[in-house]
């Protein structure tokens, strides 16, 4: 499978053909991502982490939150919501090829970027010890559609970010991981941000984007009508592409840490 991606480097933009093996990355990676809501990590990034996958990386999930107030269904009450979403989002991993889900269980709508939250993500990412993280953009308050961003969304960006660097870092840092519970200080060597205003980094994932659809399928409670769900997505494709022959991104920023 030959795929081509485009980083954009500052002005200069670099075509990068991708084997099944050689990717912007030589070697497979351990790839952890860490979003607010089950459902995030297809919507945000589903194309890429199929395209990961496919090429031989190995991601995993952190979500922060149940999503326990995402319904308008009167009937179920926020613990029947979170059981729900978890089973959900285990199914659309499963669809984009990633086994291991951590859940937070933080409740939904309701995070703030405190030490509490920042020690768990620590703890987290020390654990799973990846070499790239991917979290959301704590700066986007408006989103590039005229909407608001969700709350928990840049609270989820702000304390990975904060955890990332330096939490993770120094074994001083919530010393109690360490000294009680044996983890090891981690450098994450690259932070991959989505739902950004600011990429420098575009990804070709025309390949995997029936796959990132697909995976959504398996969001029931959030995606109403899956027939107009894949119409809005199909739509997305590229200003430059057509409907016969559509081009998909996904975009982010990207900081090479370590
Ligand atoms: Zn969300």
């Amino acid at each position: 499978m030959i795929v081509a991606a485009v980083i954009k480097r500052g002005k200069r933009n670099i075509m990068v053909e991708q084997d099944k093996t050689t990717d912007y990355w030589e070697l497979p990676q351990n790839i952890l991502v860490i979003l607010a809501h089950p459902d995030d990590p297809e919507f945000f990034c589903g194309a890429s982490i199929a395209h990961w996958v496919l090429t031989g990386h190995k991601v995993s999930y952190c979500l922060i939150t149940c999503g326990d107030k995402g319904t308008k269904d009167r009937s179920i009450d926020s613990d029947e919501l979170c059981s729900i979403r978890q089973k959900e989002q285990r199914l659309a991993a499963g669809i984009l090829g990633v086994k291991d889900l951590y859940f937070l269980d933080y409740p939904d709508g309701y995070l703030v970027p405190d030490l509490n939250l920042r020690r768990d993500i620590t703890r987290v990412i020390r654990q799973i010890r990846p070499d790239i993280l991917v979290t959301c953009d704590p700066t986007t308050l408006f989103t590039l559609n005229a909407g608001l961003n969700h709350p928990d969304h840049r609270a989820a960006g702000q304390a990975t970010l904060d955890a990332v660097f330096p939490a993770a870092r120094d074994h001083l840092s919530f010393i109690e991981l360490w000294r009680d519970e044996k983890l090891e200080p981690h450098v994450v060597r690259e932070v991959w941000v989505c739902g950004t205003r600011e990429p420098d980094v575009i990804l070709d994932v025309t390949v995997t984007w029936e796959a990132k659809i697909r995976a959504l399928y398996e969001h029931k409670s959030q995606i109403g009508d899956p027939e107009k769900l894949a119409e809005r997505m199909r739509n997305r494709r590229t200003p430059d592409s057509t409907i016969e022959l559509p081009r998909y991104e996904e975009k982010y920023r990207r900081l090479i840490l370590g």
